[in-house]
């Protein structure tokens, strides 16, 4: 079985229309999916450890980090400077492994642009079934009060009015179908050509079995 080469799988969608379950379910299927941790100026939210969910950063230690060239991509979201360190994922990547971005629009496009992005990235955005539905996630979570989701509602519609950019477009209605979908494209883009660096050696030993033959 030839190997492969690592994709870029960039996951985004507005806040609450469940883009973090559906990347727990991707790496639960599969535990050599890594997560890009990306780094954050925003505070701890309870619960969250440095290092796991987010490289919680001062805006001085962030910004070093972006003229260092350390940075794949970096975006301002919700008024925090977010950011994707690069040295991981091209550890990743060169080792035949996918790396998951959940990111947003800003981000998704800077990684789509980077040479590593160009050959090996998958996008795949969310969209929840209605904006009710989202706001009640937003709810549900029970992670933020009412301003902040009102903030993240009003973001929303910025972050969908980029849906077209992306290769995959998923409606999460219900989550097992989601799921089940988002399984069939990680499954097949493995697949693509440009994901299997051996297909050369392989068809060239194809052609000099024919020589032999002739
Ligand atoms: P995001 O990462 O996009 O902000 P989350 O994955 O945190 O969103 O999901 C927001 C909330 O919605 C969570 O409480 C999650 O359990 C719930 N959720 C996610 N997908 C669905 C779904 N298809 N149907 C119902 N609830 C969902
Ligand atoms: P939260 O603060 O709720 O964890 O994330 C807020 C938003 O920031 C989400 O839309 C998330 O996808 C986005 N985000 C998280 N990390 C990064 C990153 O490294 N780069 C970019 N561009 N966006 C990010």
């Amino acid at each position: 079985m030839a190997s492969r080469h690592g994709l870029l799988i960039i996951l985004s969608s507005p806040s609450g229309a469940g883009k973090s379950t559906l990347a727990r379910r991707l790496r639960d299927w599969d535990p050599d999916i890594r997560f890009s941790v990306s780094a954050t100026t925003r505070p701890p939210r309870p619960g969250e450890q440095d290092g796991r969910e987010y490289f919680f950063r001062t805006p001085e230690e962030f910004n070093a980090m972006v003229k260092a060239g350390a940075m794949l991509e970096h975006a301002e979201v919700f008024g925090n400077l977010y950011g994707s360190p690069a040295a991981p994922v091209q550890a990743a990547i060169s080792a035949g492994q996918d790396v998951l971005f959940d990111i947003d629009w800003q981000g998704g496009q800077q990684v789509r642009e980077t040479s590593l992005g160009n050959l090996h990235a998958l996008s795949i955005f969310i969209l929840p079934p209605s904006i009710a539905e989202l706001e009640q996630r937003l709810r549900s979570r029970g992670q933020d009060d009412d301003a902040v989701i009102a903030t993240r509602m009003r973001k929303s519609r910025d972050e969908i009015s980029h849906w077209a950019e992306y290769d995959y477009v998923l409606v999460n209605d219900d989550l097992d179908a989601t799921f089940a979908r988002l399984q069939t494209i990680v499954s097949a883009e493995r697949l693509r050509r440009s994901q299997q660096p051996d297909l050369v050696e392989i068809v060239r030993r194809l052609n000099s079995e024919f020589e032999e033959r002739s």
